[in-house]
């Protein structure tokens, strides 16, 4: 029970949470972060945990990086506010802006800055439906998205979302968006079906749907080169090359979410570079200022820019942007996150750890618990089962995930169910010693989840 006035108190009388049920936090109340440092965090009764999410798949530099907290009083000192609506612009984001250009994995024009990774999936399609018009195909303004995709949760971002609890009862997704299949091969593959056929079988699905809807009126697909939210969900081999090959084929964008898997996550510095995708809009966010002040962007080539530049021309504006899009102040965390990143060979780092990351949790492919290890770099995914030949959790979706995340927690944890999947993504600065430990504590909770998921089955 919390007791009155206290913090937890509090916080169930005045908060209402995102991504909670809020009759139920009544009961469960918050677990409160007081603290961070290193991958550690603490709450307010004094215990620590391994941080395995890095928050939200973000803070890559850890909870104490004090040349962050230095840049941002630089630029706090100095200009702490400025905006980059009409003509106006400031030093760090014409420095930011240059580098994101500058280190795109393919040829990029330019960049556009934003607050969320929401806000920058919902700039992509507004400039997506602006250039189509701009082109005089005001036909071409569909788009396809993926089943377990997750791009957010403004209207535009969470229809492109293929998530249930993302739509219901929102009146969600908005017309015009179209869904294709998810390329989990271990749930969605038919039996003796190879990665490689499987891939083959998504990108005729998707070429089936394209012809289907007529090609003209499709502007871009959507993707993450690793979905995320969506469980973790690590493309079959060949995957990428065979959809690209469909959407050049009947030239559709490609817009690729880099939101978790830019800045190193992969092991690579995109998510793009390690699955040879080629965007012509990238979107990025989290680790891009390790989270310590908001700031995404969209990064785009001149093929989607160039007719865009002449479309404001002729209507006399850009009629999009954010008062506090490119703010200064994110925009020197950010400069100094990539610099960090840089210096200290954390990309090359990321791939080292995360290759021991995923080696140790594919030892707990042992477990009665386990069906499916799934991973790249350092962003992995156990999927839980009670049944392996049937790959089968607990009876209610997300009972299994929800009770082992649980006995993450109790064993000094932070980690996310999605359903029956829990994931890992730790911050990259993670050490070898500290994968040992987290993997150690991972097995000890499986071991304490498995009489409890009996008991439940
Ligand atoms: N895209 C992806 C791939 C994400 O993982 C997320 C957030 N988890 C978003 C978009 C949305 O970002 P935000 O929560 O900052 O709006």
């Amino acid at each position: 029970m919390t007791q009155p006035n206290s913090i937890e108190a509090r916080d169930i009388a005045y908060h209402l949470h995102p991504y909670t049920n809020a009759k139920k936090h009544r009961e469960t109340g918050p677990l409160v972060i007081e603290r961070g440092h290193g991958i550690y965090v603490t709450d307010s009764n004094g215990h620590t945990y391994i941080e395995a999410m890095a928050g939200l798949w973000s803070v890559a530099l850890g909870f104490s990086e004090k040349r962050l907290i230095a840049a941002a009083t630089r630029q706090m000192e100095t200009l702490p506010f400025y905006h980059t609506f009409t003509h106006k612009s400031h030093g760090p984001v014409i420095d930011l802006a240059e580098r994101m250009v500058g280190m795109a994995p393919v040829p990029m024009s330019k960049a556009f800055f934003t607050n969320s990774g929401s806000e920058a999936n919902d700039t992509a399609l507004k400039l997506i439906w602006y250039r189509a018009n701009a082109l005089g195909q005001p036909q071409r303004k569909k788009v396809i998205s993926r089943e377990r995709a997750y791009h957010g949760v403004t209207i535009a971002a969470a229809s492109l979302t293929g998530l249930a609890g993302n739509h219901r009862s929102f009146d969600l997704p908005i017309p015009g968006i179209l869904r294709t299949g998810c390329p989990h091969h271990w749930r969605d593959a038919e039996a003796g079906e190879s990665e490689e056929a499987f891939a083959t079988r998504r990108a005729e699905e998707l070429e089936q749907l394209i012809l289907r809807e007529g090609p003209e009126t499709i502007a871009a697909f959507w993707g993450e080169p690793v979905q995320g939210a969506g469980g973790v969900v690590v493309p079959p081999r060949t995957y990428w090359e065979k959809i690209q090959q469909v959407l050049r084929k009947y030239d559709i964008l490609l817009v690729a979410d880099e939101v978790i898997c830019g800045f190193g996550r992969t092991g690579r510095m995109f998510g793009s570079q390690t699955y040879g995708i080629e965007p012509d809009i990238m979107l990025l966010s989290k680790q891009l200022s390790s989270s310590y002040l908001p700031i995404s962007a969209l990064v785009a080539n001149e093929r989607v820019i160039a007719p865009i530049v002449e479309e404001s021309d002729r209507i006399g504006t850009l009629g999009h942007g954010f008062t506090a899009g490119g703010h200064p102040v994110a925009a020197a965390v950010a400069l100094e996150t990539l610099k960090i990143i840089e210096e200290r060979g954390l990309v090359e780092h990321a791939a080292a750890v995360g290759n021991r990351l995923q080696a140790g949790l594919a030892g707990l492919l042992d477990h009665p618990l386990v069906g499916e290890v799934r991973g790249v770099g350092l962003v992995a995914a156990i999927e839980l089962v009670v049944d392996k030949s049937r790959k089968q959790a607990l009876p209610a979706p997300g009972q299994l995930g929800t009770l082992v995340n649980a006995q993450l927690q109790a064993h000094g944890v932070i980690g996310r169910n999605m359903l029956d999947a829990v994931a890992f993504c730790p911050p990259l600065i993670i050490t070898e010693a500290e994968v040992d430990e987290l993997v150690a504590r991972v097995r000890r909770a499986l071991d304490a989840s498995l009489a409890l998921a009996r008991a439940a089955a």
